[in-house]
């Protein structure tokens, strides 16, 4: 809107001649269009997105140690079994691959970040095939659709890690 300089009406951007008083107004400053929105780019992205990333890093280093703490204390349990002491032993690796991307994810080492986006690939395959055959398993005893819900949370929470990846992928090549 602008203002009429002779009558104080309020008057369309378009206005050449004020409608009220034909006042010519054609030469009245018109005010700035409003700025379009940014290209879209992970430096303005929402700003959840690296709280979120953060979050899911540090998630990946607690888990990921809670695993090395279960994996030893269980291949060192008295009378544990060789296969028990070696399945311990997986554990702690995996717990080792976490801690490992979630600093990774914190240093936003490129060769890391693309780890993780691999890993959660994975893990929605894997969470999936669990779906089914929870689904499948829910129609034969009660506790199936549990591990079904468990495996859709589990397939929503890495599809989220992907799309956080992605969202901050750009602003770690800068
Ligand atoms: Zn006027």
């Amino acid at each position: 809107m602008i203002t009429c300089p002779q009558c104080q009406q309020q008057l369309p951007d378009w206005a050449k001649v004020c409608q009220f008083c034909h006042t010519d107004v054609s030469k009245i400053a018109r005010p700035v269009a409003i700025a379009k929105p940014k290209p879209k780019s992970s430096l303005d992205a929402p700003n959840w997105v690296w709280p979120s990333y953060y979050a899911i890093a540090g998630w990946y280093i607690i888990s990921g140690l809670l695993l090395i703490w279960q994996g030893v204390s269980g291949a060192t349990a008295t009378g544990a079994s060789a296969l028990a002491a070696g399945l311990m032993l997986f554990v702690s690796i995996t717990g080792g691959i976490s801690i490992t991307i979630g600093i990774g994810l914190i240093l936003k080492n490129p060769v890391l970040r693309k780890v993780c986006v691999w890993f959660n690939w994975l893990t929605i395959l894997v969470s999936f095939r669990g779906l089914v055959s929870g689904i499948f398993l829910s129609t034969l005893i009660g506790i199936g659709w549990l591990w079904a819900l468990s495996n859709l949370i589990s397939m929503i929470a890495a599809a989220f890690m992907i799309y956080l990846l992605a969202e901050t992928d750009s602003a770690t090549e800068l």
